[in-house]
C-alpha cells in the first residue's frame, strides 16, 4: 500500500509494497523549495545588498546572477541536502503497526527514512518554501543570511565556531538551513541557556558543549538520532490511520491509538529512531526488544 498525506513543511508518503522478511517499510518527505534571485538593481552586474535584507544592517557586494550559474548553484544545492537528510534513520516499529504474513510468519517492518528536494523557481505554487538568493561578489566572504534569505556560499563549508579544543567546527550551512525546513529547532533549544521561549537564535541555542556545537543543528554537521522527528511526527499519523483501521481486524497492535495521538515527545517514545539499518521483525522478535542488525537466516 502507498499512502500520502500533505502536510504544511513537505509531502509524505508511506510505502508498504516494499515490505518483505528483509526490507522495510519506505516513507519519503518531500520538500519543494522556491527560490529566487536577487539581483543588483537597475540590471547592473554589480550591486550592493543589506545584511538580513534589513536597511539598517551593513551592505555587501553582490554580481548578477547567470543562467549558468543560477542552474549550477540550485543543482549544487539540491543534490548536496538531499544526500546530507536521505536514508539516514530507520524508525523501530515498536507499535506493532503494518504487519505483513510471508511463509506463515507475521512480521512488523522497522520505517526507512527517505528524502527528496525538489528546487523550483519561487514561481512555481507548489512550493513549501520560498527562498530569495543573492549571489556575492568573489571579494565578499560573508553575508548575513536568514532562514528565507540565503547567499550563493551558503552551499561552502565555512568555519562556524571553535571547540575547547581550538578546533575548527565547520558547516555547510544549507543543511542546517534544509534540517529547519523540516521542523528541526537549533540542538540547545529548551536547555536553561537556550530557553523555548527566548531568542533561539542566540549563540548559545547552536550548542555549549562540543558534541552540541557539532551537531547539524549546532554549527557542524552531525546527524543525529533526534534528527529523526520531522519523520516521526509523520509516520504517527500514517501508524494512527492503519491502528483505527486494524480494530476492524483480528490482528492487534502493542501500543494504545491514546500513544500515537500525542506529539513524539521524546526519542524512547514510540517509533524510536536509529542511524543503522535493522531488519523486518517477527511478533516475538519485536516483544523481545531484539534488534536485528545482521541478515538473519530467513527464507524470503
Ligand atoms: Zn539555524
Amino acid at each position: 500500500m502507498k499512502s500520502k498525506m500533505a502536510f504544511k513543511r513537505f509531502d509524505a508518503e508511506l510505502d508498504t509494497d516494499v515490505c518483505d522478511p528483509y526490507n522495510n517499510a519506505e516513507l519519503t518527505l518531500t520538500l519543494r523549495m522556491g527560490f529566487r534571485q536577487i539581483n543588483p538593481s537597475g540590471g547592473a552586474a554589480e550591486g550592493t545588498y543589506h545584511d538580513y535584507g534589513k536597511a539598517t544592517a551593513p551592505t555587501r557586494k553582490i554580481i548578477k546572477w547567470t543562467d549558468a550559474s543560477w542552474k549550477t548553484w540550485k543543482k549544487n544545492f539540491v543534490q548536496s541536502a538531499e544526500s546530507f537528510w536521505h536514508g539516514k534513520f530507520w524508525l523501530i516499529n515498536d507499535a506493532g503497526a503494518f504487519s505483513f504474513t510471508k511463509s506463515g510468519e507475521t512480521y512488523y517492518p522497522n520505517v526507512w527514512c527517505r528524502f527528496k528536494l525538489i528546487g523550483n523557481d519561487a514561481s512555481d505554487g507548489s512550493n513549501h518554501h520560498t527562498i530569495d538568493v543573492v549571489r556575492l561578489h568573489p571579494s565578499e566572504s560573508w553575508f548575513g543570511s536568514h532562514e528565507s534569505l540565503y547567499d550563493s556560499k551558503d552551499t561552502n563549508l565555512t568555519r562556524k565556531n571553535t571547540d575547547s579544543k581550538g578546533k575548527s567546527v565547520m558547516q555547510r550551512a544549507h543543511v542546517h538551513e534544509v534540517g529547519h525546513l523540516l521542523g528541526l529547532d537549533h540542538v540547545d533549544v529548551g536547555k536553561p541557556h537556550c530557553p523555548a521561549s527566548g531568542d533561539t537564535n542566540a549563540g548559545a541555542c547552536y550548542g555549549i558543549a562540543d558534541d552540541d556545537m557539532k551537531a547539524v543543528m549546532g554549527s557542524g554537521m552531525q546527524l543525529r538520532a533526534e534528527n529523526a522527528y520531522p519523520w516521526r511526527e509523520s509516520l504517527r499519523y500514517f501508524a494512527l490511520a492503519d491502528l483505527l483501521k486494524a480494530t476492524l481486524n483480528p490482528y492487534s497492535y502493542f501500543i494504545s491509538p491514546q500513544l500515537l495521538q500525542a506529539p513524539v515527545a521524546s526519542l524512547t517514545a514510540v517509533w524510536p529512531a536509529k542511524m543503522q539499518r535493522h531488519y523486518p521483525r517477527t511478533a516475538a522478535e519485536v516483544q523481545a526488544g531484539k534488534m536485528i542488525t545482521t541478515r538473519p537466516n530467513r527464507k524470503p
